[in-house]
């Protein structure tokens, strides 16, 4: 059911649509007197950007008015508008029941999308160094060959594995929360409350998986050069004096804030990607801050748990394994 993006009033209709084709009115909110949802007219490119951005309008365009049905300019009538909420809000099981089946269907498509991307950078950042020792060795060696392929589709089924326990861990922990929350507040529950469904959740955390996965895709392209050479005092002349000694202690301070000892890409994994998925699941609880860290902590719990049962399988050797949870324990 459509609900404004500003102040997520509920609305029976978004826009209007005239009888020549391409014509539509934005409707206003009545309660906070801003257009309904903007979005509507907005191309695939805005969205894409603003989902980015982490902007609280698209998330509930995506989620609460994807699909919603358009006001139409030859029957209906104002006076059909205030009775439609009531009407609305007992509208058949039938309806709800297809508008649910569909978003998990939704959920199960943009997922696989997602899942697949995630692993494919996982898979490029794990499997980066025996790719280029087996090159020198042979240089005839080709990347798809039955050993990266098994190992690809071995990293994909981990992440699949570890994508469903984290979003299981979630739903559970909103189940409880929500459960303990409703126990105390009775009856009194907002317009963004009453519209919840489980559904709603692995949609808002994949949506929220955009930001990060953009980000790593980023570090993927753009790789920091891992040839340089270690710095050591030791290497230099025993005459060193302390300016040198003190451009050293600089270098190595940089080098430190560079590769490989602060990972970026566990930091944009798990930070970057626990804030986003905080935000996304207030977009759909509307709770406190300090409960959604509380379930997105316990996804993690959850997921570390799982990851660290399956990693023996995906690495092949301890090196592996250990760059499997390296990459996926917050
Ligand atoms: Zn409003």
């Amino acid at each position: 059911m459509p609900v404004c993006t500003t102040c997520t009033h509920w609305l029976p209709h978004l826009y209007t649509v005239y009888q020549s084709a391409y014509n539509l009115r934005l409707e206003q909110c009545p309660n906070c007197h801003s257009f309904a949802d903007p979005y509507v007219e907005h191309d695939e490119l805005t969205l894409v950007i603003d989902l980015l951005l982490l902007k609280r309008a698209v998330y509930r365009h995506l989620l609460y008015n994807r699909d919603s049905e358009p006001r139409r300019e030859d029957g209906t009538t104002a006076e059909d508008d205030n009775e439609q909420p009531k009407k609305a809000r007992g509208i058949p099981t039938t309806l709800q029941d297809e508008r649910e089946l569909s978003r998990w269907r939704l959920v199960l498509r943009l997922g696989l999308t997602l899942t697949f991307v995630d692993a494919f950078i996982r898979w490029s950042h794990l499997s980066v160094q025996p790719a280029s020792i087996q090159l020198e060795e042979s240089p005839n060696f080709s990347p798809w060959n039955i050993g990266t392929i098994s190992g690809f589709v071995k990293i994909f089924l981990g992440c699949c594995i570890e994508t469903v326990s984290f979003h299981a861990g979630v739903i559970i922990a909103c189940y409880v929360v929500l459960r303990a929350l409703h126990l105390r507040l009775g009856g009194l529950q907002s317009d963004i409350r009453r519209e919840f469904r489980f559904s709603l959740i692995p949609l808002a955390l994949f949506y929220s998986s955009f930001t990060k996965l953009f980000f790593l895709f980023l570090l993927t392209i753009w790789r920091p050069s891992r040839t340089s050479q270690p710095l050591s005092p030791s290497d230099g002349d025993t005459l060193v004096l302390l300016p040198l000694n003190f451009d050293l202690d600089i270098l190595s301070a940089l080098n430190f804030m560079t590769d490989d000892n602060l990972d970026r890409e566990w930091i944009v994994r798990n930070v970057m990607g626990g804030m986003s998925a905080g935000f996304g699941l207030r977009v759909i609880l509307d709770i406190n801050p300090f409960f959604t860290t509380l379930i997105i902590l316990c996804g993690w719990m959850v997921k570390t748990f799982v990851s660290r049962l399956i990693s023996g399988w995906i690495g092949d050797n301890v090196a592996t394994a250990e760059a499997w949870l390296a990459s996926s324990i917050p």
